[in-house]
């Protein structure tokens, strides 16, 4: 039977369910409702006309692995391969890694002969932590904490400076109530199949998905890609996907189609708009944030709407700041989970303020005392979902009340299954591929 699907949420997501959706002759129409006046979500890039762009949202992605994979795929399906900018291992961004500790910075080891050495701010050689993690127990906990599981498995020096910092710099969020069972999965599987992270990456922890690579992602392998991003700025992607809509003939994208309600109509969904208008539909698929599917869910999925305003989200300052000559083009990312601690309610805050403060920690950081000769200051409110302590709990609750319930709805987006652009695009195809009951390559349940 052809189905009539609603699509909520035109950021990369909802575009990604809908791209593979339009691939389906089971599905007669899609429809893509988007709140706001453009699609793309956080995939923000401001353009300015002498040829500079400055990126609000994701700047960087990575090719790796499954997901990244796929990724690529869509990117060299929407004719993007010469938009591509790889940033290669061996350039000097991948080489030189720095962390601020204790008011001063410290260039991460990136080879072999780093890792022996002692290297500050660590007390002892990072290799040393690496081999005596293979003698650790494995726990029988079903998660815990990303800082309580690196101290147990590496120390609590690597926990306190290092995986710290990739949480803020990943989630903006608190490695001590972030899950690592949701933020990390590789690491929690590797110790669950094989008792330890490193005998779990050179033997492998189970059934992974495989997505067959597209010319483009086979050369990001052979060049050794760190990471991608566009010429004229993530943004790009979303605007290609829209494109491509606009070529198929079973795609309505919506604008201004800010979504206030969704009632279950015994075979589909009655969704009525903020303005006044309806949409019926067989199935939706939610690309919404967690906390605005609660918000527009029938009383009768109370318990599902609760679920779902447990996942919060946190709110981040990004700030561009542009410099005369050779100092390098900088950007501040500010707040996250300690944004009320440090500025108060987001509401007050003002522009002024985040660029005072982003100024001065470049200044204090990196040491650049010159002004800035152009800034840009965007308030990204409630923009990176938390995935704290039982998260994987929540989301396998909230999937078995849709199917106990057999509620024609589809959950993907950032606030499930993984943050990452590539996270977030494979969910969009996994929901789109799910409901057509296409067997994708995946050999398993996604666990990415
Ligand atoms: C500052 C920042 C930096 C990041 N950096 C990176 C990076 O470098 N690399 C990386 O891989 N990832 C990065 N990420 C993560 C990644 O960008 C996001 O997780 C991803 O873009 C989220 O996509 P989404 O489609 O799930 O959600 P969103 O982008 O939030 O899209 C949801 C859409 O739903 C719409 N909407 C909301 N409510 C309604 C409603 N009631 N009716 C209709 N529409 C509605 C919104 O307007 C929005 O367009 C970053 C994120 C941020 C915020």
């Amino acid at each position: 039977m052809q189905k009539t699907v609603a699509v909520l949420g035109g950021g990369i997501g909802g575009l990604s369910a809908c791209y593979h959706l339009s691939k389906s002759p089971q599905v007669s129409k899609v429809v893509v409702l988007e709140g706001s006046e453009r699609c793309g979500g956080w995939l923000s890039s401001t353009r300015r006309e002498d040829g500079a762009v400055f990126e609000q949202g994701p700047r960087g992605v990575r090719p790796a692995g499954a997901v990244g994979k796929n990724t690529l795929n869509m990117v060299s399906e929407l004719g993007l391969e010469s938009e591509v900018l790889p940033v290669t291992y061996d350039h000097v961004a991948s080489k030189n890694r720095y962390l601020y500790v204790g008011g001063q910075l410290h260039k991460m080891p990136t080879s072999l002969g780093g890792a022996v050495q002692t290297v500050p701010p660590f007390s002892r050689p990072l290799l040393l932590s690496v081999l005596k993690e293979v003698l650790i127990k494995r726990s029988k906990e079903d998660d815990e904490s990303v800082h309580a599981f690196v101290s147990r498995r590496l120390g609590s020096e690597l926990a306190d400076i290092a995986i710290d910092s990739l949480c803020r710099g990943v989630f903006a969020g608190d490695c001590r109530t972030l899950s690592v069972r949701s933020c990390f999965p590789p690491l929690y599987n590797a110790e669950k199949a094989r008792g330890s992270i490193v005998l779990g990456m050179v033997f492998g922890s189970g059934a992974l998905p495989t997505v067959t690579p597209s010319d483009l992602a086979t050369r990001s392998v052979k060049e050794s890609w760190a990471q991608w991003s566009l010429r004229r700025g993530m943004q790009m992607l979303p605007e290609a996907l829209e494109d491509s809509f606009k070529r198929k003939g079973n795609v309505e994208l919506h604008r201004h189609a800010s979504v206030k309600t969704l009632n279950a109509t015994g075979t589909g969904w009655e969704i009525k708009l903020e303005d006044g208008g309806t949409v019926k539909a067989d199935h939706v698929i939610s690309a919404l944030p967690a906390n605005s599917l609660a918000s527009i869910l029938p009383p009768a999925a109370q318990p599902l709407s609760q679920q779902l305003q447990e996942i919060s989200s946190v709110t981040v300052a990004v700030v561009n700041l542009e410099y005369e000559g050779s100092v390098l083009p900088v950007t501040v990312m500010m707040g996250g989970a300690w944004f009320h601690e440090v500025f108060g309610d987001p509401e007050g805050v003002s522009k002024e303020r985040l660029l005072e403060r982003a100024t001065q920690a470049v200044t204090s950081h990196l040491g650049v005392t010159a002004v800035p000769i152009w800034s840009l200051v965007a308030l990204l409110k409630d923009c990176i979902p938390q995935y704290h302590l039982g998260h994987w709990k929540r989301i396998e609750t909230m999937r078995t009340y849709i199917s106990d319930h057999s509620l024609p709805l589809t959950l993907a987006g950032a606030s499930y299954d993984g943050v990452s652009v590539n996270d977030v695009i494979f969910s969009g195809r996994t929901a789109a591929e799910k409901l057509v009951g296409i067997v994708c390559e995946c050999e398993c349940d996604i666990a990415y």
